[in-house]
């Protein structure tokens, strides 16, 4: 039977925007000891927006520009990112402004930590990063510019790139102080996108380790070497948005989902669901958790 207290502390974690699925839960998190974090939608705000176009003649074009080469690549990519759910793909599409025609796009593949490949108007359309191209042995340039790099290229042929910028939630450095205030040991942010992205959100965040450039089976990998490597009472929170992650929201002790930017299929599969998206409600999760088991540390 669930002790009467552990009712007062889900009541009151509701009550701050923190849905705990059950007393095990409430009890695991007041002995969280590694908090993972996947980081777009996560730590960062998961809503891009296009800073720039590099066709591949030469030259970066701002989006607002108007330039036609500048929309004939958004075209390209929107066409192919129609039907992904992505936040990437929202941005892109936002960008090319206007609905493509979905009858023009047949064959979409997207593959997680790699993009998308789809006929758009009868040609092989990727969009994706460099293991993407890599893949396909595609040459993509360096891009001299911070963000997530969207390379593109049509019929094996490189077209171009589109740099997209994400920005860090308000909340996530105070998130990550008040977890370790909270007594948790190691925070960690896994992602799939590029070193040079992950190592500038780390540092900004001041996350103990940050691994990216990571396929959603290597996630799992590292969840497992860190339950491998925390003491045996201390339990391990991974939280994401369910994109590309929901594996790890699995494996782990309590798996932590976004409600509002979260897949339903992340709300049903967590144990716990933060319903503002803001990771500092994990801290107070954790604290109403520590108060109502007087755990202390
Ligand atoms: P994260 O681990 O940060 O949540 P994901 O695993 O969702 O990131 O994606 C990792 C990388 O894979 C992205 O940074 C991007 O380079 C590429 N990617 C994934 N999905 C798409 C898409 N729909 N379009 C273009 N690139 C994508
Ligand atoms: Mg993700």
């Amino acid at each position: 039977s669930i002790p009467l207290g552990f009712f007062g502390g889900i009541g009151g974690a509701s009550r701050r925007g923190v849905l705990i699925k059950g007393g095990n839960y409430l009890e695991a998190l007041a002995r969280t000891e590694v908090v993972v974090f996947d980081k777009t939608g996560t730590l960062t705000e998961g809503k891009f927006a296009v800073s720039a176009v590099y066709p591949a003649g030469g030259g970066r074009l701002d989006p607002a520009q108007n330039d036609p080469a500048a929309a004939s690549l958004l075209e390209r990519a929107a066409c192919a990112e129609v039907y992904s759910n992505h936040p990437i793909s929202q941005s892109i599409r936002a960008a090319y402004g206007k609905q493509p025609d979905e009858t023009r796009v047949t064959d979409v593949t997207e593959a997680g930590g790699h993009g998308v490949s789809a006929q758009v108007d009868g040609k092989l359309v990727l969009a994706g990063n460099r293991r993407l191209m890599a893949e396909h042995k595609i040459d993509a340039p360096e891009i001299p510019e911070a963000g997530t790099v969207v390379y593109l290229a049509e019929e094996g042929r490189y077209l171009g790139a589109i740099v997209i910028a994400d920005r860090v939630k308000p909340d996530a450095k105070r998130a990550i102080a008040d977890l370790k205030a909270a007594g948790v040991k190691k925070t960690v942010m896994l992602t799939g996108d590029a070193d040079a992205v992950a190592q500038a959100v780390a540092r900004e965040l001041g996350l103990d380790e940050a691994h990216a450039e990571l396929l959603p089976g290597d996630k799992v990998d590292q969840v497992e070497r860190l339950l491998d490597g925390k003491s045996a009472k201390g339990k391990l929170a991974f939280v994401g948005d369910g994109i590309n992650d929901a594996p790890v929201l699995a494996r782990a002790d309590i798996g932590i989902a976004m409600g509002a930017l979260g897949s339903d299929a992340a709300i049903e599969a967590a144990d716990v669901v933060l319903m503002t998206d803001e990771p500092s409600r994990i801290a107070t999760a954790m604290r109403i958790s520590r108060r109502t088991l007087r755990i202390v540390k």
